[in-house]
């Protein structure tokens, strides 16, 4: 059974009590973990901000050693850890491996910005005094992380917090537990004071509440849902405690006449159906220029018919396991039965796959609409699932007013070989993030972050360090 990893010592919950974790493809329990309650809560943050002094005035360069020995750690246990993952979350094995390693090059990463954080110099109109910046490690955070990306996700939010000096508790969502666990129990081999890194289990409405909530807290590092980021907001607000929300999104990608169309049905596929559509930055809406608009489709359904294929996490050919939860299946077939019922049709995919291997799992395939009402489901709800609406348009004026009528403002793309189509769809897509004829994937030194009802600050890059510290002013006269 898995533990909760509190002030250095590797704990079970107050009052004995456990949740199973269940293999989405098949039902069986791989795993056990404590069930925390608000009193486990109340020791992990009592032990982060116990350590917060000391990890605070360490020096940079000495924290970027143990996060580079941490790195190293990680690197030996990503087989053991991908594992875990794969098992929990449902995704292929192949792609576990490579979220388990890019924790260890996200530790390098803010490794190499740990002893590079610092103020700066500014005239004052007194010339007997002068100004200067520094940048303060904002204290204990607390990181809620979901279930689709866990790995990277908790990463995002430890590799700034250990290289700025904050100390932290994180509570990974309650079904992928697990991999990332197991994951920070390596890091922590790397020999970091006890406190500095600690985990709680359980479920959001439960300690998740109790976390966010704690006036012992200094900041709150979210991803996951929308709904959940409001009610987080709501309970921030109590001690005026900052947060950086990564919300939901339904990033729309823009297939203008001069398109590469062969790399751009490439890009929708991976942007679509990788992790079974459950990404953030999935390519969740897709706009198509008359002119290649029959040859997208054509392609594209093919693409999703022959290279998707679902399975098993451990097959060597899935390239897609199950979705995550019961909850999650039951969610995208009602969203692809209520575009159905208006009118739509289905290119690929749509319902449920035959066969006993798929009979105890969540599995859905890839599934491709069009003729999808503007007000239906697919189009003005994030779909997280492995189903996506074409749309037709007859110019970048249109593709850009559609793809910016969404509550959502996460990511967005064009495909065009025009640079002024891509200057303009740049400068006028409503979104953290614009890519131009590539895929849609986050970058390490990019900052990443949402618009509108996708959230606000910001991870990856300096940007990150920025958001785990405080600017302080501070002016010095003469004696
Ligand atoms: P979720 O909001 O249901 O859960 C996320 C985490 O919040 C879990 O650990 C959960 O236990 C916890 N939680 C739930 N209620 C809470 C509460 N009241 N107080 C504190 N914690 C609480 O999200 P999910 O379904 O696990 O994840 C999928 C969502 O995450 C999608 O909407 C997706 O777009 C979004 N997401 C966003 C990003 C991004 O960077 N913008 C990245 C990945 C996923």
């Amino acid at each position: 059974m898995a533990k909760m990893l509190i002030g250095g010592e590797l704990v079970d919950a107050q009052g004995g009590k456990t949740i199973e974790v269940r293999n989405p493809a098949n039902g069986e329990v791989v795993g056990q973990i404590p069930r925390g309650t608000p009193a486990d809560v109340d020791a992990a943050v009592d032990a982060a901000r116990k350590a917060f002094p000391g990890w605070a005035a360490t020096p940079g360069s000495k924290r970027a050693k143990l996060m580079h020995q941490a790195a190293m750690k990680m690197h030996e246990v990503v087989d053991e850890v991908a594992e875990l993952l794969a098992k929990e979350q449902g995704k292929p094995l192949a792609h576990a491996k490579i979220e388990a390693q890019r924790v260890a090059e996200n530790l390098e990463y803010f490794a190499g910005l740990a002893d590079k954080i610092r103020g700066d110099y500014i005239p004052l109109d007194d010339p007997s005094k002068f100004g200067i910046t520094m940048r303060r490690p904002v204290g204990v955070v607390a990181a809620i992380t979901p279930w689709n990306f866990p790995l990277t996700l908790f990463a995002n939010k430890l590799c700034p917090a250990l290289a700025t000096g904050c100390t932290i508790v994180l509570k990974p969502a309650s079904t992928t537990p697990l991999a990332t666990q197991r994951a920070i129990e390596a890091i922590n081999s790397a020999g970091f004071p006890a406190g500095v890194i600690n985990t709680v289990h359980g479920s959001g409405g439960e300690i998740g509440d109790a976390l966010v909530s704690h006036g012992r807290i200094n900041k709150i590092a979210f991803t996951g849902q929308t709904a959940t980021g409001k009610r987080i907001m709501q309970l921030a607000a109590k001690n005026v405690t900052r947060v950086t929300l990564e919300l939901g999104g339904s990033d729309a990608m823009i297939v203008a006449d001069d398109a590469d169309i062969r790399r751009a049905t490439a890009a929708a596929a991976i942007g679509r159906f990788f992790n079974a559509g459950q990404a953030c930055l999935a390519v969740k809406r897709i706009f198509l220029f008359e002119k290649i608009a029959e040859e997208f489709m054509t392609k594209f359904t093919e693409r999703a018919q022959k290279e998707w294929k679902i399975g098993e996490q451990f097959a060597a050919d899935t390239k897609m396991g199950p979705l995550h939860t019961e909850q999650q299946r039951t969610e995208v077939e009602s969203q692809v039965a209520d575009a159905v019922k208006r009118g739509a049709k289905v290119l690929a995919g749509g319902k449920r796959p035959d066969g006993p291997e798929y009979a105890k799992g969540w599995f859905y395939p890839a599934t491709v609409l069009t003729d999808v009402p503007e007000d239906s489901r697919m189009a003005t709800e994030e779909v997280f699932g492995p189903a996506v609406p074409l749309f037709i348009v007859k110019d970048l004026d249109e593709a850009i007013a559609k793809s910016n009528s969404s509550i959502y403002g996460l990511g967005s793309s064009i495909f065009t070989r025009d640079m002024a189509k891509a200057r303009k769809a740049a400068e006028q897509l409503d979104a953290g993030y614009t890519w131009v004829n590539d895929i849609q994937v986050a970058y390490d030194q990019l900052p990443f972050g949402g618009a509108k009802q996708s959230g606000f600050g910001k991870e990856h890059g300096i940007e990150a360090v920025e958001s785990y510290t405080e600017k302080k002013s501070v002016v010095l006269g003469s004696a």
